[in-house]
Parts: structure tokens; C-alpha cells; sequence
């Protein structure tokens, strides 16, 4: 089975929720969820895949990743 891709939304960090959780790395991906059949989360701004072989029910709610390449904060859509 190909991997799923799923764009991400670019958003402007102020726009997020004060409690928001925000990863911030240097490197990428971000996250790996370890599930091979899983889906690949890739940056809205340059397409670089952020979040890795996540489990197609994992759920992202209240989150967002910083791109380590072009610096967009992305969230889950
Ligand atoms: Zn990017």
C-alpha cells in the first residue's frame, strides 16, 4: 500500500491557541509515528515531510509543527 501524503495548513503562529502545543525542530521529520502504512504529513509552505508514518487514526488536535527548512508553522487539517 503507497503511503498517504496529507498537505498541511501554514498558519501564523499568533493565530494559534495559547495552549497549543508547538514542535519546534531542527530536524526533519519531526515525528515518527512508526506505523509503516501510516501517513506522511508534509509542509504546506515547501512540501518536506514533517510528521512520518502516522497511524491513520492518530489524532492531532491543538498542535503544530514548525517547518525546519522554510520556518512555517503548519497544522494538521
Ligand atoms: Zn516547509
Amino acid at each position: 500500500m503507497a503511503a498517504i501524503v496529507k498537505l498541511m495548513k501554514t498558519v501564523n503562529r499568533r493565530s494559534l491557541r495559547r495552549d497549543a502545543s508547538i514542535f519546534d525542530s531542527k530536524v526533519a521529520p519531526v515525528l515518527n509515528g512508526g506505523d509503516p502504512d501510516g501517513c506522511d504529513h508534509v509542509c504546506g509552505g515547501c512540501g518536506l515531510v514533517l510528521l512520518e508514518h502516522l497511524g491513520i487514526n492518530a489524532e492531532f488536535r491543538n498542535v503544530a509543527v514548525t517547518c525546519p527548512r522554510c520556518g512555517e508553522c503548519n497544522v494538521p487539517q
